[in-house]
């Protein structure tokens, strides 16, 4: 058997699956570690167990720059359509200006991959608001570090905001949970101020990329308590992890009930992985989202991190699966990526024998933290659909943030690419080879600055912070090690900066306020002529796919109307935080 039922399913889910065969052909450079060829992989395995015959297969309209610019600036926006390899030589202040050309590189076709990442998860969200489907996944979104104006952490545009802006207008309160290794920055920020999301982001902590994501920082404003973070150390086990997953989830979901989920799915927490220091198994990994699932709320399932490709693969088709109610069978099916996944051919990621720094003691500490910030919010909120917060915070700011990240922004980005280029070429493995040997130093760093060890002195000895867990030769290169805290200085909870990035610029463009868009056309006929390659490999080389094609389909439609539903009168200058979008349309 390829896949059997799972156990205990109480409801059918109706999965949308996002693919565009397109994803595959893009590359970030030699060397790097971001590999969207990893895409296409799950997706080879997820056609080669059958999964296809279990949910519907969508090619997403790729997201214009219109579109874009819900959340992005105009700017930055147009400067990422127009750069190319040939003409960046051109644009070496705008590079600077926008973090593009080292973590971040230009690279052919980079506007397309962002477009492909975005329109997927717009799509999958319009899908759900109009409940077309139980589920949506886009595996090619999950980009969470992008910030309004600036590329980080190997995104450019956060496809995870557009989603969540496009579920605003049918839900109101959106829950976004994180599982990557990294703190969900981009997410964070955009909402920071906000009640109407609530993000939990569990995430290595301490010397770590990108530096951001403290247990205190829990929002400003209204969103005061709507932003949680999950400080981890070096090498979390399945059982330690789901000892804190599950009954803050619980509690998150009593406290918040939110009408929509956003499950950020990086499999970079991954035993294993080339950027990683986590010791996830698959079915570690895969629970968080079998735990959310269970709460039978329209779930957005996204990508993200994962950097060892293989595994990426494994645990994404693994949880393609569980989106769809089956659990694939432990062996690999025969498909064009098959040799990848030797010398087992299973499907299973296993843990490694690392160390837990993550102490009992220190995990109950943090959860106890945890949950006290969540009784801070009250319960649910009643929030109206027109909110938006837009009040000045600056004491606020100031208070929470009186004792760090001093440095103008110009000299951590200084700092930043110093760092990074501190590395003789020779050390970089340029190698695609998935080898495992690069991939963890395990040495361990003490981290002054954890709270919660100087306070209760519980991880003291034990924990130790472990930045060394990310310090692979990659990692360092690209930002994504030791030695860059506080340099992503976008993001929300950390910086000073951030009152001046978040209230100096104005959010909406000005080119589309007050417009009105006409309603598109109506839709043409599904065609079911496969994407490309969509029906790459599969056994019986006949599979249904449904093209969302130009304005035509129902997904595009309520994206298009949100461009419009989105605009606000206001002229004023209003925060680079995301305003929830009003709407008139009664919440489902
Ligand atoms: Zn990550």
């Amino acid at each position: 058997m390829s896949m059997e039922p799972l156990d205990g399913e109480n409801q059918k889910k109706r999965v949308c699956y996002f693919f565009d065969s397109d994803i595959g052909g893009f590359h970030y450079g030699p060397g790097h570690p971001m590999k969207p060829t990893r895409i296409r992989m799950c997706h080879s395995l997820v056609m080669n167990y059958g999964l296809y015959k279990k949910m519907e297969i969508f090619r997403a309209k790729p997201a214009t720059k219109r579109e874009m610019t819900q959340f992005h600036s105009d700017e930055y926006v147009d400067f990422l359509s127009k750069i190319t390899p040939s003409n960046m030589n051109s644009f070496v202040r705008e590079q600077h200006k926008y973090n593009v050309g080292d973590d971040c590189p230009v690279f052919d076709g980079l506007f397309d991959y962002c477009s492909i990442s975005a329109g997927g998860s717009m799509e999958g969200a319009a899908r759900l608001s109009r409940d077309k489907c139980d589920i949506a996944v886009n595996w090619a979104g999950g980009l969470h570090h992008a910030k309004k104006s600036e590329a980080s952490g190997f995104c450019y545009v956060n496809d995870i905001v557009l989603g969540i802006l496009e579920l605003l207008r049918y839900h109101k309160r959106v829950l976004y949970i994180d599982i990557d290794v990294h703190h969900g920055d981009g997410v964070e920020e955009a909402f920071y101020t906000t009640d109407r999301v609530m993000t939990v982001s569990f995430h290595k902590y301490g010397e770590y990329f990108p530096g951001t994501g403290e247990l205190r920082d829990t929002g400003v404003m209204k969103g005061k308590y709507y932003a949680l973070n999950f400080p981890l150390r070096d090498g979390i086990s399945d059982e330690n992890y789901k000892s804190v997953f599950e009954p803050v989830i619980q509690q998150v979901m009593e406290t918040y009930d939110p009408s929509a989920i956003v499950l950020q799915c990086g499999t970079d927490s991954l035993s294993g992985d080339k950027l990683g220091c986590l010791n996830l198994s698959m079915k570690g990994h895969a629970n968080c989202v079998k735990f959310v699932k269970s709460f039978n709320k329209p779930l957005l399932l996204l990508g993200g991190g994962g950097y060892t490709m293989r595994n990426v693969s494994r645990a994404w088709a693994y949880e393609t699966g569980l989106a769809a109610g089956v659990e694939l069978g432990s062996d690999i099916p025969v498909n064009e990526y098959y040799e990848y996944f030797g010398p087992n051919y299973q499907l299973d990621v296993k843990s490694s024998n690392m160390d837990d720094l993550n102490t009992p003691a220190y995990l109950n500490r943090v959860k106890q933290i945890v949950m006290e910030n969540l009784r801070h919010t009250g319960g649910v909120p009643s929030v109206q659909m027109t909110d938006t917060p837009t009040l000045p915070i600056d004491a606020e700011m100031d208070d929470l943030n009186a004792d760090e990240d001093l440095l103008p922004p110009d000299s951590r980005r200084h700092r930043r690419l110093l760092d990074s280029r501190i590395q003789n070429d020779g050390e970089l493995s340029d190698s695609d080879d998935e080898g495992e040997g690069d991939r963890r130093n395990h040495a361990r760093h003490r981290d002054p600055d954890d709270a919660i060890e100087s306070s209760d002195g519980s991880g003291g000895t034990a924990n130790g912070g472990g930045g060394g867990g990310g310090m692979s030769l990659s990692a360092r290169k690209y930002g994504l090690g030791a030695g860059i805290m506080h340099t992503t200085h976008g993001a929300g909870p950390s910086g000073h900066m951030t009152n001046v990035r978040a209230f100096a610029t104005p959010s909406i463009s000005k080119g589309s306020s007050m417009e009105i868009e006409t309603p598109p056309p109506p839709p043409p006929a599904t065609t079911s002529s496969p994407p490309n390659g969509a029906g790459m490999g599969t056994a019986e080389g006949i599979v249904e796919v449904k093209m969302e094609n130009g304005n035509g389909s129902e997904g595009a439609e309520a994206r298009e109307a949100s461009v419009a539903m989105d605009i606000d009168s206001s002229s004023a200058p209003t925060p680079s935080v995301v305003e929830p979008p009003s709407s008139t349309i009664n919440p489902s």
